[in-house]
């Protein structure tokens, strides 16, 4: 028998490899099941090239618990080792790559966790002893290692009939949890669910007389040759889509896969799913599963795969990645960003593949697929370029354009006069409909982008194409969302325009967080009388801060949101209220108007008098007679304020005019919306 001190510098590493590895016990159980589908596969190669000739017999890897014993052991009928090979790859080198291992990552402890296979020792997580008992293909003693968890270990020939291996753990009294049939159930659907050899754990089970008995079937837990790793060519749409309900029992059918096959210049296969996401619903947790060969490593691939495409379901598995280190210097690898780009390029040439041959079935997705898009968009340049291609865009009647049909489809009529083209659109049909309405009786386009992630993608649209312009159908009364010619003129002089401004002013509603500019505008005696418009600059930033992103731009998220009540001067009513005003207040106003006029006068006067004067070189009376000046015009302000506010209480037109424009925005509710009702009873009597 021989006995030895493991090659470490160490006193005792065990304690530490237990100290680190805290939260991912776990683990143990995947590095010696691909140990053991590691022995298989070197025997079947072996066996490939004839340099092994015998029988290869039972090729199934074994998992078992005893938990009388106390132990779980791994056991398969691969290469085996003979003594020297456990003192070069156990004793030596695994052992001195573990402390290599911890030295150098022992102050990024946390990002580690998980990620690696520290390989054998991870057994020593859960043990307080592991036990080798293996015997090599080539003809050599079967022999028998075991070590307790202290540097020393002991070997000795043992008495093994069957070629192969099996580690037995003596699993310590902390890791019971591991001697649980139910436990280690899970534990291999986690991880090895899609080994390449058959991997056993006990005997199949069935419901018998009300009782689950054992059948005399091995229960095989995995499926060696899951979808990603065989031909596209042999595979159909069901076998997509069967695998996909593999991987995620209780997901919606998904809307197409990515089959990724790359050898050159890296290694890497696997399969992409685009699900269905519920839109405005938190996003799905189901993840892309990172594999190296075969064998799970993580659900987070963040770092590998680009931001959006965490969106997507589905499998990736490389050799090529580096799984045992950080987070941080996976990002930065380049055979990582080399991935990452291959990927996205893969994913941009399926969407165009689809957009090009499949183009209906492309549209009837584009609704739940245009979320992954507009975000890949806004994140990764590469992307973008391509998606420029076979982005849509899709308008209120529920057409879809490609950004250069619709170009084409509105170059006619919505260009301005500067020739920019613009883009209406809408966000909300209901909300919005008179302005669909008026835009389109005018022969434009709307366009609907009602997405989550819209704001930012109009604001990316105008810096990718050329000249153009999204504008918001309801941002600003019909003639002057597209200019096409100077606006005619409004033909009130300029008293009858602020009397009107007066008497629409006075009626305005009192809206939380909502401002009103009355405006004049000649929109022709056809259009509305009066319109509200919203700002299209400040509404922008507002959704912008809805989103989030930019801290900034909570700032517009706290303006109050700008309207313009906008007065149609060319509009028979409005010019009708304007007469009425004029009867009404006219004499009212005279004496008032000649009041300010003569205090107007007399202020500019004394203006004149004290331009270039010093402060203290201006006589006290005077200074005292401007003070008495602006006191009273700011009473005179008043007083005309009053008359017109009157006239307008008392021509309901006006509360009328404003309610329908408010009515037509959806912004008249409650109390103000049952008094227009009631008005408008009356009105009609
Ligand atoms: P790795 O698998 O990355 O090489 P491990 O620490 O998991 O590192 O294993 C170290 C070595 O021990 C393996 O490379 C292999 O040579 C040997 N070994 C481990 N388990 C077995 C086994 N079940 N059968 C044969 N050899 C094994
Ligand atoms: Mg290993």
């Amino acid at each position: 028998m021989a006995k030895g001190n493991i090659g470490v510098t160490t006193d005792n590493i065990f304690p530490v490899i237990k100290k680190f590895l805290y939260s991912d016990h776990e683990i143990f159980l995947r590095e010696l099941v691909s140990n053991a589908v590691d022995a298989t596969q070197k025997l079947k190669t072996l066996a490939s090239v004839g340099e092994f000739k015998s029988e290869m017999g039972d090729t199934n890897v074994y998992v078992s618990v005893d938990k009388n014993k106390g132990t779980l052991t791994v056991s398969d009928h691969g290469v085996g080792m003979t003594a020297e090979e456990i003192e070069k790859y156990i004793n030596q080198i695994a052992f001195s790559g573990a402390t290599e291992f911890l030295d150098k990552y022992k102050n990024d402890a946390n990002a580690i966790i998980g990620h690696f296979g520290l390989g054998f020792y991870s057994a020593f997580m859960v043990s307080k002893r592991v036990e080798i008992f293996t015997k090599s293909y080539k003809d050599a003693h079967a022999q028998h290692w075991t070590c307790d968890g202290s540097p020393e270990y002991t070997l000795e020939e043992c008495d093994k009939e069957r070629r192969g291996t099996d580690i037995v753990l003596h699993i310590d009294d902390d890791n019971k949890e591991f001697l649980e049939e139910a436990r280690i159930s899970t534990l291999l659907n986690k991880y090895c669910k899609f080994l390449p050899v058959n991997i056993v754990f006990g005997k199949k089970k069935e419901w018998k007389d009300g009782k689950e008995v054992e059948t005399d079937e091995w229960n095989i837990i995995n499926d060696t040759t899951p979808a990603w790793t065989r031909k596209p060519a042999d595979l159909t749409e069901e076998d997509y889509a069967k695998f996909y309900r593999e991987l995620y029992p209780y997901a919606e059918e998904p809307l197409f896969h990515i089959h990724l096959n790359v050898d050159y210049p890296f290694n890497l296969t696997g399969i992409l799913y685009f699900p269905k996401l519920k839109p405005n619903v938190h996003i799905d947790r189901n993840k892309i599963q990172l594999y190296c060969n075969q064998v799970f490593v993580t659900d987070s691939v963040e770092g590998i795969v680009p931001e959006f495409l965490t969106l997507l379901h589905g499998v990736i598995d490389s050799p090529d990645i580096p799984l045992n280190v950080s987070r941080s210097y996976l990002q930065s690898d380049a055979n990582v960003k080399k991935i990452s780009g291959h990927i996205t390029k893969k994913v941009a040439d399926r969407l165009a593949d689809i957009f090009k041959n499949s183009r209906q079935e492309f549209e009837e997705k584009w609704d739940d697929l245009r979320i992954f898009i507009i975000f890949g968009m806004l994140t990764e340049e590469k992307f973008c370029e391509k998606a420029m291609e076979f982005a849509l865009l899709k308008n209120v009647d529920g057409k879809y354009f490609s950004l250069n049909e619709y170009r084409d489809l509105i170059k006619g009529e919505q260009t301005d006069k500067d020739n920019t083209l613009i883009y209406l659109y809408a966000n909300n049909v209901e909300e919005q409909h008179t302005y669909i309405e008026a835009a389109k009786a005018k022969g434009y386009d709307v366009l609907l982008l009602d997405g989550q992630l819209d704001a930012h993608w109009v604001g990316l649209l105008e810096q990718k194409l050329e000249k153009s312009r999204f504008v918001r159908v309801d941002s600003d009364v019909i003639d002057k969302l597209i200019v096409k010619a100077d606006a005619p003129k409004v033909e009130f002089s300029a008293d009858e325009q602020n009397a009107l401004s007066a008497v629409f002013q006075s009626q305005l509603p009192k809206v939380e967080k909502a401002e009103f500019i009355v405006s004049m505008e000649n929109l022709g005696a056809e259009a509305l009388p009066v319109v509200i418009t919203r700002n299209e600059f400040m509404r922008r930033m507002k959704d912008m801060a809805a989103t989030g992103g930019n801290p900034m731009m909570s700032f517009y998220g706290e303006m109050p949101d700008n309207y313009n009540l906008v007065l149609n001067a060319a509009h028979p009513l409005v010019r009708e209220i304007v007469k009425a005003e004029e009867e009404a207040c006219a004499e009212k106003i005279a004496p008032i108007a000649e009041k300010i006029h003569g205090l107007d006068q007399r202020k500019v006067e004394l203006k004149k008098a004290h331009k270039g004067k010093k402060d203290d070189e201006i006589p006290t009376a005077e200074k005292e007679e401007l003070e008495g000046i602006d006191r009273q015009l700011s009473e005179l302000g008043s007083e005309k304020s009053a008359v017109y506010s009157a006239f307008a209480e008392s021509d309901s037109r006006v509360k009328q005019l404003i309610d329908l424009a408010l009515l037509s925005n959806n912004m008249l509710k409650g109390k103000d919306l049952a008094e227009f009702i009631k008005r408008s009873v009356s009105l009609m009597k």
